[in-house]
């Protein structure tokens, strides 16, 4: 196993970073942390920037604009943008219903769809948890029924991230009959935001921000030719595409930024008149962080070794969603105690709270472990 940079690797890392220091634009690049930092202008300002440059969808395939990298210039390319700062890339159009389009979607359904989630003209959400439906998700209760050439659907959706940013929404419907097996008798219908009877509420968080929401559906009509794949055959759709987002949530460059971050500001900090990272206990803490951060860039290194051999990772993938997941609190948990009573004015106690978020978005790390233990483990 090879896990270091070949030479064509090493040169791509040095045009990409090149690239970005030249492209992003100064007033996004410092606001990484949460969706909240950012305006829907904002992000699709961004998305923009990269769509022209070629860069928005590099796994796609080059039909529809994919780059053609191989997955460790992917990484490297991710790696690279959260090193920079760069605004989060808004997965809900690109890397969820662009591939599942790409997988399952009509030639007409491609033509329509594709090139606008590419070119930033549509803001997507995800329609997949309700209440009481987010782990069990199978249980969801959203209803479609057909009338003509239309589905009429009633029912609620909750925690839908920047739904009131979105022009779409990509939803997990019941179809089938009740009586059936739960994960049968699912369908998954994308739905214009704008169609009479969709009200969007927001959800209050504990960090004041806007993030996400409660949709409700009202009787409202989706056309047929906007359902993915066959009726009832939602549950293999939505398996896709929680494959794809959990590729997605490990941020190692974003988290290696937040480090240096939090080196520079336990730096300035000083404890009992030194500063704060000579405190043998905080740089215990510190040194610890970093040597996980270390491991799990290694960890995945080793998937895409695995990648480059032309295996694809299985169910062991979702350990980058639990190790990525924790020290991205981990290092907001640091961030708080190096600033301390400052943190309540200076925004860090806002991130610190809206990052509790990350152990439970993409399946919380609890329902991962499960899978772990069922699949990859065969406990
Ligand atoms: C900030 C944020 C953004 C989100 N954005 C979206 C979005 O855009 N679209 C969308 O569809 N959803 C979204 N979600 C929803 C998210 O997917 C669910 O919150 C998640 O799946 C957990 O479901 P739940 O909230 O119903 O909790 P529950 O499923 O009720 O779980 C409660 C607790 O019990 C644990 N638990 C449940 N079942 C098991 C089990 N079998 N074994 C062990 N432990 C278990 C869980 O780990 C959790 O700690 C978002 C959530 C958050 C917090």
């Amino acid at each position: 196993m090879d896990l270091n940079d070949a030479p064509e690797e090493l040169a791509f890392r040095d045009s990409v970073r090149a690239w970005l220091r030249d492209n992003l634009p100064e007033e996004l690049s410092d606001r990484a942390l949460g969706y909240d930092d950012y305006t829907r202008e904002d992000l699709l300002r961004w998305h923009r920037i990269l769509a022209r440059q070629g860069w928005i969808a590099p796994s796609w395939p080059k039909e529809w604009g994919g780059t053609d990298w191989s997955p460790v210039q992917r990484y490297i390319f991710e790696e690279e943008c959260g090193y920079a700062g760069a605004p989060p890339l808004i997965p809900f159009g690109l890397a969820m219903c662009g591939p599942v389009l790409i997988r399952f979607g009509t030639p007409a359904q491609k033509q329509r769809f594709l090139p606008r989630i590419y070119n930033g003209d549509d803001f997507w959400c995800q329609g997949y948890s309700e209440p009481g439906s987010g782990s069990d998700l199978a249980s969801l209760k959203t209803r479609a029924v057909r009338d003509g050439d239309h589905y009429v659907v009633t029912g609620q959706k909750t925690w839908t991230t920047l739904a009131h940013f979105a022009d779409w929404i990509f939803c997990l419907v019941r179809t089938g009959a009740a009586d059936e097996k739960k994960q049968e008798g699912i369908s998954f219908l994308l739905v214009d935001m704008k169609s009479p009877g969709i009200t969007v509420r927001p959800l209050e968080l504990m960090d004041g921000g806007r993030e996400v929401n409660e949709v409700f559906f009202d009787a409202v009509r989706v056309p047929v030719d906007q359902r993915v794949h066959d009726e009832g055959a939602g549950w293999t759709v939505a398996k896709f595409l929680l494959g794809h987002e959990r590729m997605n949530t490990a941020r190692i460059g974003t988290s290696r930024r937040e480090l240096e971050r939090l080196k520079a500001l336990a730096t300035r900090q000083a404890k009992d008149g030194r500063p704060l990272i000579e405190d043998a206990r905080f740089r215990d803490k510190l040194t610890r962080l970093e040597a996980e951060l270390t491991a799990l860039s290694i960890t995945n290194l080793r998937f895409l070794d695995q990648l480059r051999g032309g295996r694809p990772p299985g169910p062991e993938i979702s350990m980058l969603k639990i190790r990525g997941t924790e020290i991205q609190q981990r290092l907001t948990e640091l961030a708080m105690l190096a600033e301390g009573p400052l943190a309540a004015t200076s925004g860090l106690a806002r991130h610190y709270c809206n990052f509790r978020k990350t152990s439970i978005y993409a399946g919380s790390n609890e329902i991962q472990r499960n899978i772990i233990a069922k699949l990859a483990l065969g406990l």
